[in-house]
C-alpha cells in the first residue's frame, strides 16, 4: 500500500478549484483553510474548516466535479485521502445509507448553485449511470424491507422443517427449522431473497422469536409424528444479532417454558461470528449449556474465525458445510478437511452434521467416514409442518 502522503500548504494557497475532477480530500492537520465559490461579482464563503476536519469529499463521493474553491487562511498541512482510499469504504455501506449520503450531497451541491444564482431546472439533471444504478438497489432494498416488514405484521413467515437423520440408521432424529415467506405477492420465498435485509435490521429480532415460538410449538408433533416424542430435536438458526440482543435468552426460556419442551429437544444453529464476539457472547452460551440447549456451529469451516473457540466455547455440535460434502468426492483435499473435521470432532466430543447431502454416494461415503447425522435434498426438502406430517415410515426410517 502507498505510504499515506502529506499536503504542505501555505496561507492563501489554493487546494482545489471548482469545475476540477476531484482526486483526493483532505484531513486537515494543521491550519484551516475556507470553503468559497465564486460568482460573477466575487465570492461567496461558504464554511471555514480547521484541525481534524475533512475537506474535499464530496466530488469523490459523488463521483462528480469540484462544486466548491477551497483556499488555506493559514499556512498548514493536511493529510491526503486517495479517491480509492474513500471509494473502498463508501462501496461496503449499506445501499440505504448510501442513497441518503448521496442526496444530502446532492442537496448541498444545488444549494451552492442556488447562491451562484444558477438557474436550477426544474427536472433534475439526469444522473450517471452508476448513480442510477446504485440508487436502483438502494430503492430496492428499501421496498424489500417494507415489505418484509408488512409481511411480519400479517403473519406470513413461518417455519419449513428439513429431517435431520441419523446416517447409520438412516432414521429422522431431528429436524432444522428454516424459515420461509408466504408472500401475498410472490408466492413461496426463500431465505436468499429476504435473510440479508432482515438480517441488517432489527426485523430479525421478531422474526427470530416468531421462529422460535412457532417451531417449539411444532416440536411435540414433529417428534410424536416421527416416533420419538423424548428425543426428537429442533434445530434452529439465530443470527448474531439476535444471540447478541439482551433479552434472547430470557425470550427463549420464556417460550420454551409457556410451550413446554425441554431444552434438550433444542439445537441452537450458531455463526462462526458469534464464537469470536468475546466475553459477553462466551456468557450466553455458557448460560444457554448449563440450562441444557444443545449448541451446534453452522457451516464450519467457511467463516474467517480461528479455531481457538472450538476449545473455550461449550459447544456440543458442528455442522459440515455443504460444500465440503458437494466436492468431498472429486476433490482429495476437500476429503481431506472433512476427515481432520471427523478426527476433531470426535477428540472434542462434539456431534457431526453433514449438510447438503444430495447423492446416494455421497450417503455412503459420509456412513464409511463416520459421520453421525445428515441433512439434504437426498432424503428431504424443507417441508412446511403439514407435509413433513404426512412423511411415511419408510421416510422415517429409511432403512426398514
Ligand atoms: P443454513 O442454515 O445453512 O441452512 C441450510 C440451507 O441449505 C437451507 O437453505 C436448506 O434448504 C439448504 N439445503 C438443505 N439440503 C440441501 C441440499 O441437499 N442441497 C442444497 N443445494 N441445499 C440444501 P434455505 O432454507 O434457503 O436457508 C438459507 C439460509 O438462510 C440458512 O442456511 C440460514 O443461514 C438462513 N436461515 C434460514 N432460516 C433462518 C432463520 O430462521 N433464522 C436465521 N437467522 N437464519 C435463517
Ligand atoms: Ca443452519
Ligand atoms: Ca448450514
Amino acid at each position: 500500500m502507498a505510504l499515506q502522503q502529506t499536503r504542505i500548504f501555505v496561507a492563501n494557497e489554493v487546494l482545489f478549484t471548482e469545475g476540477e475532477q476531484g482526486e483526493c480530500a483532505y484531513l486537515i492537520e494543521r491550519g484551516s483553510v475556507q470553503i468559497f465559490i465564486k460568482k460573477d461579482d466575487g465570492e461567496i464563503p461558504l464554511r471555514v474548516l480547521g484541525e481534524g476536519e475533512i475537506v474535499g469529499e464530496m466530488s469523490l463521493i459523488e463521483n462528480n466535479l469540484r462544486s466548491a474553491c477551497c483556499r488555506a487562511m493559514t499556512d498548514g498541512q493536511a493529510i491526503i485521502i486517495t479517491k480509492e482510499q474513500l471509494l473502498d469504504r463508501i462501496n461496503v455501506i449499506d445501499p440505504i445509507i448510501k442513497l441518503i449520503l448521496k442526496a444530502m450531497l446532492e442537496r448541498l451541491r444545488t444549494q451552492n448553485d442556488i447562491l451562484r444564482n444558477k438557474k436550477i431546472p426544474a427536472h433534475k439533471p439526469t444522473p450517471s449511470i452508476a448513480i442510477t444504478k446504485e440508487k436502483k438497489i438502494a430503492l430496492d432494498r428499501i421496498t424489500l424491507e417494507h415489505k418484509i416488514a408488512c409481511g411480519l405484521e400479517d403473519d406470513e413467515f413461518l417455519p419449513y422443517y428439513q429431517p435431520i437423520y441419523d446416517l447409520s440408521k438412516e432414521a429422522i432424529v431431528g429436524c432444522e427449522a428454516l424459515m420461509r415467506w408466504h408472500s401475498k405477492e410472490q408466492g413461496v420465498v426463500s431465505p436468499a431473497v429476504f435473510m440479508d435485509a432482515m438480517d441488517s435490521s432489527p426485523m430479525i429480532i421478531r422474526a427470530g422469536k416468531m421462529m422460535i415460538e412457532k417451531s417449539l410449538t411444532d416440536l411435540k408433533q414433529l417428534a410424536q409424528h416421527v416416533g420419538r416424542p423424548e428425543s426428537f430435536f429442533v434445530s434452529i438458526n439465530v443470527s448474531g444479532r439476535q444471540f447478541g440482543y439482551v433479552d434472547f435468552l430470557n425470550q427463549l426460556e420464556d417460550a420454551r417454558n409457556r410451550i413446554g419442551v425441554p431444552s434438550a429437544q433444542i439445537k441452537l444453529e450458531l455463526t462462526e461470528s458469534i464464537m469470536t464476539g468475546g466475553p459477553q457472547a462466551l456468557k450466553v452460551l455458557n448460560d444457554c449449556r448449563n440450562l441444557g440447549y444443545k449448541l451446534a456451529v453452522d457451516d464450519f469451516g467457511t467463516g474467517f474465525s480461528s479455531l481457538q473457540y472450538l476449545a473455550r466455547m461449550p459447544l456440543t455440535d458442528l455442522k459440515v458445510d455443504r460444500s465440503f460434502i458437494k466436492l468431498m468426492r472429486e476433490d482429495q483435499k476437500s476429503l481431506h478437511v472433512v476427515q481432520c473435521l471427523i478426527y476433531m470432532a470426535k477428540l472434542l466430543g462434539l456431534t457431526l452434521t453433514a449438510e447438503g447431502i444430495e447423492t446416494a454416494e455421497q450417503l455412503n461415503h459420509l456412513k464409511l467416514l463416520g459421520i453421525e447425522l445428515g441433512q439434504g435434498f437426498l432424503f428431504a426438502k424443507p417441508l412446511p409442518l403439514a407435509e413433513f406430517l404426512k412423511l411415511n415410515s419408510k421416510l422415517i426410517r429409511k432403512a426398514a
